[in-house]
């Protein structure tokens, strides 16, 4: 039996892993939840999955919370520090990393530190901390497995026993596939006044706000390449962005000898979730077969760099190195929360996170403490810029 921590469980990748989750009650107990605010949601949660722990915010929403599910006799705690526990008790063994953005980072670090199966949706959390990240789980000895349907593709793409050394492996491109997402086929010049609502329509995946408006900044193929990055031990010049506007294939590892493995499947992220979960083995996820007949046509081309600035800063980000990364997704959260609260337009986020890549100092990052603090100042200055855009 495994015993499961999901981090944001009242999230897209939260509901999804519940969902695989709830066809192998053999296999998985819950150990505990998270939420943010969505207190009625995890109470819901709470009732059907039973954990021994539930963690959300705030001490207000901690005691609605409680309330709710009194008669369950689960601990209900709040704050940071008992993200952390939940993450990294030893009553659980694998943890499901789906908090959105800098918030997943201490919990997501705390399972590494702990040694547990961590399955990372929390791309971000990667993204800030890197090398730091990559050490800590070779250091105490977790094991970590990708949830984001390209990164998960690419694994699956990759031999069994891949060492993070892409020459060693005959590896000759990593192509990480891109839907091009809402905006791919939109006139540039009628971008400036896309709503959030529009930003937020993406054509094949549904998914939470923060990153339906990166997969139509691209920043979220951005973020994606430096994820790889890490995963994976590629330099940047081994990923290509590839546009394949019918997310069917879900990425690629082209090889020394011309081959190239793909990993295919409908675009429903209970399947990258399942192979995790279950890794090596393989389970149900409730996923319809792929019909490959139903198809009219998969196209592939390059990205439009002019038309995602977000996907160039980021590749610049990764290049700089450091805590350049970190400064990179701090500036995108800020003014993506600032396009989504209406206060900026969708063309002001390339330009407030290159205003703060140009005048934010950034430099080595030897502790967690460093990309923190990268991160603190990097928001502030992202809010001023966003201000004075508004
Ligand atoms: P979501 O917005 O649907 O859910 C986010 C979850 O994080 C919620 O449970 C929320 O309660 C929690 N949360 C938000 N802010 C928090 C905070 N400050 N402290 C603690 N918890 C907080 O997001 P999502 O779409 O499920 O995405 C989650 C992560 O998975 C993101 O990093 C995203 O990039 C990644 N991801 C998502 C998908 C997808 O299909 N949705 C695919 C690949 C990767
Ligand atoms: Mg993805």
């Amino acid at each position: 039996m495994q015993r499961i921590t999901i981090l944001g469980a009242t999230g897209s990748i939260g509901a999804s892993t519940l969902d695989v989750l709830a066809r192998h009650p053999e296999r998985y107990r819950v150990y505990a939840l998270s939420a943010h605010s969505r207190v009625e949601e995890l109470a819901q949660a709470c009732r059907v999955h039973r954990p021994q722990r539930a963690v959300v915010g705030t001490p207000e929403a901690a005691a609605r919370l409680s309330a709710l599910v009194a008669d369950l006799g689960i601990a209900v705690e709040h704050g940071e520090q008992a993200l952390c526990d939940i993450a990294s008790s030893d009553d659980t063994d694998t943890v499901m990393a789906a908090i959105v953005g800098a918030a997943g980072l201490a919990p997501t670090l705390a399972a590494a530190r702990a040694g547990k199966k961590v399955l990372l949706a929390n791309k971000e959390a990667l993204v800030m901390s890197g090398q730091l990240f990559m050490d800590a789980v070779k250091e105490h000895k977790a094991t970590l497995l990708p949830i984001d349907s390209e990164h998960n593709a690419i694994f699956q793409s990759l031999p069994q026993h891949y060492a993070r050394a892409p020459g060693a492996a005959g590896v000759a491109k990593i192509l990480l596939t891109a839907s091009g997402g809402p905006f791919l086929n939109r006139a540039v010049e009628t971008l400036g006044g896309v709503t959030p609502e529009e930003a937020c329509k993406h054509p094949n995946w549904v998914m939470g706000r923060k990153i339906s408006v990166d997969s139509a900044t691209m920043m979220n193929k951005g973020l994606e390449v430096i994820e790889a990055h890490w995963l994976f031990g590629a330099p940047a010049d081994l990923i290509e962005v590839v546009i394949h506007p019918q997310s069917v294939i879900h990425s690629m590892v082209s090889y020394v000898d011309g081959s190239v493995l793909a990993q295919l499947g409908n675009p429903d992220m209970r399947t990258p979730i399942a192979h995790a979960l279950a890794f090596p083995e393989r389970i149900a996820s409730g996923v319809a077969q792929l019909d490959l007949t139903t198809m009219a046509a998969l196209q592939f081309h390059k990205p439009d760099f002019e038309r995602f600035p977000c996907l160039a800063l980021a590749f610049d980000a990764l290049r700089a190195g450091g805590t350049a990364p970190a400064l990179l997704n701090a500036a995108n959260e800020v003014a993506v929360q600032a396009f989504l609260d209406r206060a900026i337009g969708f063309r002001d986020i390339d330009r407030v996170i290159r205003q703060v890549m140009d005048e934010v100092e950034h430099g080595p990052a030897p502790s967690i403490e460093a990309v923190l603090d990268q991160d603190t100042r990097a928001r502030a200055a992202a809010a001023a810029i966003a201000r004075l855009r508004g």
